[in-house]
């Protein structure tokens, strides 16, 4: 792709959310609240601040990560709204008493992000989601725009944005740093899945450090067709 420069990208996503609204799409878009989230969180309260921004608060993040989305909700003037698990934390553990990310951390994943975004999802008409083709493999697989029935649609303005793109869009802006990053950590989810840069060496690796596991499984649950990450029944 030819490289455009970041207002051309900018603008594109502008537009985008301009049809969106103009076709009467129920747009809302999900956010981990990592540094490299906030341009797209920037674009949207700059063109689309009516747009909600929803947390899955999995009652495993760190304090940092709690706090920091205050600060950015009160900055960008963006309206955040926190979804948790249906199932209490105590359904969230296995036969020996552990809590199901121990083991099963497909299944842990399932309850704490996929279960409570279903209800989301049913109340929208667009899912914005700011994935990156460089982040994974699957990720690399995904289109702008995918189907996730009923009408529905994902639409990932950031996919092809690079690491680069997203520096020099926090540095043009003067955007904050998530409070962790400057302690190593890269790739920031929940605690118990989450390790340095010290003690993993690439960033995505500083998630579930020494498995298989990639996604969390929002990103593969529902995406039309696809199949990738399943959770595991315990
Ligand atoms: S990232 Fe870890 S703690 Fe968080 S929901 Fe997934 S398995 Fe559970």
């Amino acid at each position: 792709m030819e490289e455009l420069n970041l207002t051309s990208y900018t603008n594109q996503i502008a537009e985008k959310l301009a049809t969106y609204k103009a076709a009467g799409k129920k747009a809302f878009v999900s956010s981990s609240f990592q540094s490299h989230s906030l341009p797209l969180l920037h674009i949207i309260s700059r063109f689309a601040p009516e747009i909600p921004v929803y947390f899955l608060n999995t009652g495993f993040h760190f304090p940092e990560t709690m706090e920091f989305r205050h600060v950015i909700g009160d900055r960008f003037g963006i309206q955040i709204i926190d979804v948790s698990s249906p199932v209490s934390k105590a359904g969230q553990r296995d036969g020996q008493g552990k809590f199901f990310f121990v083991n099963n951390p497909d299944h842990c994943c399932y309850l704490n992000k996929v279960l409570p975004m279903e209800p989301v999802i049913a109340q929208h008409d667009i899912w914005i989601n700011g994935v990156r083709r460089d982040q994974t493999k699957f990720r690399s697989t995904l289109q702008e725009e995918e189907t996730m029935g009923e009408g529905k649609l994902r639409y990932h303005p950031m996919l092809d944005w690079t690491s680069k793109m997203i520096w020099d869009y926090r540095k043009e802006f003067n955007l904050p740093e998530h409070p962790l990053e400057a302690k190593g950590y890269l790739s920031i989810g929940c605690m118990p899945c989450t390790r340095s840069f010290a003690e993993n060496q690439e960033s995505r690796e500083g998630r579930w450090a020494g498995m298989s596991k990639e996604e969390c499984g929002i990103q593969t649950e529902f995406v039309k067709g696809s199949s990738d990450t399943k959770a595991k029944q315990p």
